[in-house]
């Protein structure tokens, strides 16, 4: 394994002392998660899933010999972009993306490199679950054939829950702590949701790590695909809870929060966004949930709400960011070791 803590170091005090922090964070780590899997739900159906048969290859028309959506990346995108309406509709086509996605789409060119990725994952704390699997590819389809594609769409869902019914949303949703505790999507039976859940504070869970194979929705498991489909799709949760809309059943969780998502979750998905491009060699292609599962009995709404915009601010700001950290690094190099800088004799 890489030593992460040399990337962002400042001197090799600095080096020991995260080194310390990181092992007492790893071990306290290990002991809470052992706790909390003891707790955690049994998240496998009980019963066997339906088989789900297609009577088409979905609006944005995906081609099986290929392994990809109808058009060039940027016009995949375009397609795969777009919600739901409130009648229950898929939304019109996007006309556009903000250049950020419409140029880094599909492409192997502009993705950071993945030591400075590592240092900032430092940064953040979330080097164990990412770091050490920046250099190792992701994974490929057909439940990881070395033959097939790799990984091609994040796939972006809202867990669409809790559900609040007819009540009124709580007053700050960000911060509700029901609402953003990550335990509901932990599975002691390894079923969690999606391959990372983010609340709407920028914490993640882990659900699968990027390179397993896992399927979360109806399209992927349709009988004709078999497990053709398995791992061309990496799937995020971000967190939104909802309420019922009037004049529907009375569990329907139609209505969701506006704004729909948090800045963090926008800029923690922006993150998630760049580990899986790093780790695939070229930059994915987001698509929603309700893009791909539309017309399929039973497909979801999500995500609702969900601001592109926003999302594409979130990679420029990481991006710039990681400009920043890179060129910090570089002058740091040129500094000797214990941080002395020669002295010149001044001359007259
Ligand atoms: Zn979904």
């Amino acid at each position: 394994m890489r030593d992460f803590g040399l990337l962002a170091a400042r001197s090799p005090r600095d080096v020991v002392k995260r080194r310390a922090i990181a092992v007492v964070a790893l071990v306290s780590a290990v002991l809470v998660s052992a706790t909390i899997d003891a707790f955690a739900q049994r998240c496998q159906p009980r019963r066997k899933l339906s088989p789900i048969r297609l009577t088409t290859l979905g609006p944005c028309e995906f081609n099986p010999e290929t392994f990809k959506f109808a058009g060039e990346p940027d016009q995949q995108a375009l397609c795969l972009m777009r919600s739901a309406t409130s009648r229950r509709n898929l939304g019109p086509r996007l006309k556009s993306i903000p250049p950020t996605l419409a140029t880094r789409v599909g492409q192997s060119t502009g993705l950071p490199e993945r030591e400075t990725l590592a240092a900032l994952l430092v940064e953040l704390g979330l080097v164990w679950d990412y770091a050490p699997f920046l250099w190792q590819p992701i994974s490929r389809a057909r439940d990881n054939d070395p033959t097939a594609p790799q990984a091609r769409y994040l796939v972006i869902h809202d867990t669409s829950s809790p559900n609040f019914g007819r009540r009124p949303f709580p007053a700050n949703i960000d911060r509700h702590r029901s609402i953003n505790n990550l335990n509901r999507y932990r599975c002691r039976d390894g079923w969690e949701p999606a391959h990372v859940i983010i609340n709407r504070g920028g914490a993640m869970l882990l659900g699968h790590e990027l390179g397993e194979p896992w399927r979360a929705m109806r399209f992927e498991r349709a009988t004709r695909f078999g497990t053709e489909l398995k791992e061309l799709f990496l799937h995020v949760e971000l967190i939104q809870p909802r309420r019922s809309r009037p004049g529907r059943g009375r569990h329907n969780d139609a209505l969701a929060p506006t704004p729909g998502f948090s800045e963090i979750q926008y800029d923690r998905l922006a993150l998630v966004y760049m580990i899986a491009s790093v780790r695939a060699g070229r930059w994915l292609i987001p698509a929603f949930h309700v893009a791909i599962d539309f017309g399929i009995r039973g497909g979801h709404d999500d995500p609702q709400n969900f601001d592109v915009g926003a999302f594409a601010g979130s990679i420029e700001r990481l991006d710039n960011r990681l400009v920043q950290y890179r060129q910090a690094v570089a002058t740091e190099a040129e500094v000797p070791p214990g941080g002395i800088v020669a002295q010149t004799e001044d001359k007259d």
